[in-house]
């Protein structure tokens, strides 16, 4: 059992690691070039640290999503000395991100750890854009690795296909309290094509089935993947997954999709 200072018990189940260094939260502030029209979403504040640096820049509303009560009386303080913050008890993963107003335009957030890749999805599912997220550093590796890299992953790619992603500074795990295993990383990602594609929860599906076993051929994953479809996209029968372009993957989507 872990319990800081104040006597708070960290619950691993909900990734609770608090951030306390103002330096990084100084810098997921600078990298994300807020302004007096901005609407915010921030996914698990916590004892409400990131919450109140967001507070004290000039913008029009935060929105937070907290599943645990137990921050009720950190938060509470500071909805009662901030009309434009309001705070949901709620988790995340369940959240209809549609009944919020004024609509969040940006996401900013050190987000629990252990749903990291399921959120993200989930996010981009309701069309958010711009996110400066703190990850763990190997997630933040697995969504900006390029072609032909072993951590290459669905998520990674569907990003890549609407927009980008960047890692802004890499975050010691000395940084948190308590103490995390792992390192972390501010990440940045912007989505600005493909707008209805990175929605479509038929691409996450195919690219999943695609992964399913990725050392394994993709003509072994993909059952209906003909020579014909692979010599019109230039992809070599030998190809795994991990091989494909962001490009060739939505191509091999398109023709997947199409009625047959
Ligand atoms: N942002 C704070 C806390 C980060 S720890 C800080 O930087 O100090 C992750 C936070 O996400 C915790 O507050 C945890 O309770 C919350 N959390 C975990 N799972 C959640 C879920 N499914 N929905 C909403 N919040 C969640």
């Amino acid at each position: 059992m872990c319990k800081d200072k104040n006597n708070f018990k960290a619950l691993k189940r909900y990734g609770q690691n608090f951030l306390i260094d103002d330096n990084i939260l100084n810098i997921i502030i600078s990298s994300s070039d807020l302004n007096n029209d901005d609407v915010i979403l921030e996914i698990g504040p916590g004892h409400g640290v990131l919450t109140r640096k967001l507070l004290s820049n000039n913008i029009k509303f935060v929105h937070a999503v907290e599943i645990d009560t137990r921050f009720k009386s950190d938060l509470d303080s500071l909805e009662s000395d901030h009309e434009n913050l309001k705070v949901n008890y709620f988790d995340a993963m369940k959240f209809n991100y549609l009944e919020l107003d004024p609509v969040p335009n940006k996401i900013i957030a050190n987000i629990p750890y252990n749903i990291t890749t399921p959120l993200i999805w989930k996010l981009l599912g309701f069309g958010f854009k711009n996110f400066i997220l703190m990850v763990q550093e190997e997630s933040a590796l697995r969504i900006t690795a390029p072609k032909n890299t072993k951590l290459r992953y669905p998520l990674g790619i569907a990003i890549e296909a609407s927009g980008r992603a960047e890692i802004i500074k890499k975050v010691s795990r000395k940084c948190f309290r308590p103490v995390p295993k792992v390192n972390s990383a501010i990440l940045k990602i912007e989505i600005n094509k493909n707008f209805d594609l990175v929605k479509n929860s038929c691409w996450n599906k195919f690219l999943h089935e695609a992964f399913k076993f990725r050392r394994k051929k993709l003509t072994n994953n993909l059952n209906n993947l003909s020579m014909e479809i692979l010599q019109n996209l230039e992809i070599s029968p030998d190809t795994r997954a991990e091989n494909l372009s962001c490009e060739q993957w939505v191509k091999l989507f398109k023709i997947f999709e199409m009625p047959k």
